[in-house]
């Protein structure tokens, strides 16, 4: 068989990525995205990327997108800071960028490839191009198997027909729902309130380290935490960079701090749902509530933000488990190993998962592999990974924020 027609299911990190793969391999590709626009709601500002998003943009994008990526992603010092309640650095503690030899034998560097990025200029970068091929406000509902691959139904009632089906759609994903029901995720037993400090009263109240540190965080004794993050343009992007695919791709979004308040349910006075319907300045008087024993300069920092930036946040994750084989439909990225962000790597696998993948469907398009040959040589590595990836950053958010064990 040449030239499978791919369908996606999401129009997050790792959709976009495989999106972008499959055209510059000249796979025919359409994308199905749930939300009407790619703005529709709040996604998250900082993100930090290491090795393997990092390798996988590079395979994945075009020059002229991959070097926007470069001049919009802050290069960071290879370290995680440790500070106290006071907000002073008690350490720096370095941390591995997750560089691996194996998977990407072409790239390996001793080079410190850890950065902050921005995470709408990302996404932004990642749905250039794609115009003709992304399809808003259809949320994939279910999926059929047909002699010839399959068809997706959606929840307005129409539907489309491919050769494959990808769910990219996140950690609660409807196509992982049909294709592995028993693929659970569970709370991690943890929430958080998430906004934005801008640059000048970041560098006013936070320490040096603070702003060119991968991220830096302090907890008390209850394992409550604020975690800062900054996201610095090294340098705006020129016009003709931005203007490479179309004019004025990109307005700068860089230049600000992170702050995000999080802890055990118990430890805030509302429920998550019940801070997912507050509007943002709530949201960060209830921050300042949950740090009220912390001295000034936490509350400060805090006070900074930009009071409609605040959004809360729920922590799932995955618990690993089988992946059968079936031979059209596959999964992809948090529809499969979602994780909480105590390590900052979920977004980086989902990337790699979208890379890893393409490169297997192109064996299908060269004629050198089936589709059912290319998902299952693509899911065991995935699967091995992921899983991986799941139970460290597991052990890690128990340390850090006293996250729920998975189950025995
Ligand atoms: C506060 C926070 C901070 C984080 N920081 C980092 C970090 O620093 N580094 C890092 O690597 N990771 C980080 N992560 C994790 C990262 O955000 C996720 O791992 C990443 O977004 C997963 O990408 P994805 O494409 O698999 O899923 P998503 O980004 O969830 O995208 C899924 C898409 O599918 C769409 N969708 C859902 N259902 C359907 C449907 N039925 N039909 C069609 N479309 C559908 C959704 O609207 C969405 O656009 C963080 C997460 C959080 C919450």
């Amino acid at each position: 068989m040449s030239e499978p027609t791919v369908l996606i299911a999401g129009a997050g990190l790792g959709g976009l990525s495989l999106a972008q793969a499959l055209l510059g391999h000249g796979i025919p590709v359409q994308l199905f995205e749930r939300d009407a626009t790619p703005w529709d709601r709040p996604q998250g500002y900082r993100l930090h990327l290491e090795a393997d998003a990092l390798h996988a943009l590079r395979e994945v994008l075009p020059p002229e997108r991959h070097a926007l990526f470069r001049a919009t992603a802050m290069r960071t010092t290879a370290f995680t800071t440790i500070l106290n309640t006071s907000l002073e650095v008690v350490k720096q503690i370095p941390t591995d960028d997750g560089q691996d030899a194996e998977h990407w034998p072409q790239y390996v560097s001793d080079e410190n490839v850890h950065c902050n990025v921005d995470r709408a200029t990302l996404r932004e970068i990642l749905l250039d191009g794609l115009e003709e091929h992304i399809h808003f406000g259809r949320q994939v509902a279910s999926y059929e198997s047909t002699a010839d691959g399959v068809t997706v139904a959606f929840a307005d009632g129409t539907t489309a027909h491919g050769t494959i089906l990808v769910g990219a759609d996140g950690i609660r994903s409807a196509v992982r729902a049909q294709r592995a029901p028993n693929l659970r995720t569970m709370d991690a037993g943890v929430q958080a309130i998430y906004g934005r400090i801008p640059w000048e009263a970041a560098v006013a109240v936070l320490p040096d380290a603070v702003l060119q540190d991968i991220f830096a965080i302090g907890m008390d004794n209850r394992k409550v935490f604020l975690g800062l993050g900054a996201v610095d343009f090294p340098t705006e992007p020129s016009a003709a960079a931005r203007g490479a695919g179309r004019p004025c791709l990109l307005e700068p979004r860089g230049r600000y701090a992170v702050c995000i308040v999080g802890g055990r349910h118990e430890h805030f006075p509302h429920s998550h749902d019940e801070l997912r319907a507050m509007p943002p300045a709530r949201l960060q008087d209830v921050a300042l509530s949950v740090l009220t024993d912390w001295p000034e300069p936490a509350r400060h920092a805090l006070a900074a933000a930009e009071p409609e930036s605040f959004f809360s946040v729920g922590m799932d994750t995955s618990v690993p488990g089988q992946l059968e084989r079936h031979g059209t439909v596959t999964l992809l990225g948090d529809a499969v190993h979602a994780m909480t962000p105590t390590l900052g790597r979920g977004a980086n696998l989902a990337m790699r998962d979208g890379a890893l993948l393409s490169r297997r469907l192109k064996r299908v398009a060269d004629g050198t592999s089936t589709v059912a040959e290319a998902l299952a040589a693509y899911e065991d590595e995935m699967v091995a990974y992921g899983f991986d990836v799941v139970r460290e950053s597991v052990r890690m958010g128990e340390q850090r924020m006293s996250q729920n064990p998975l189950p025995r």
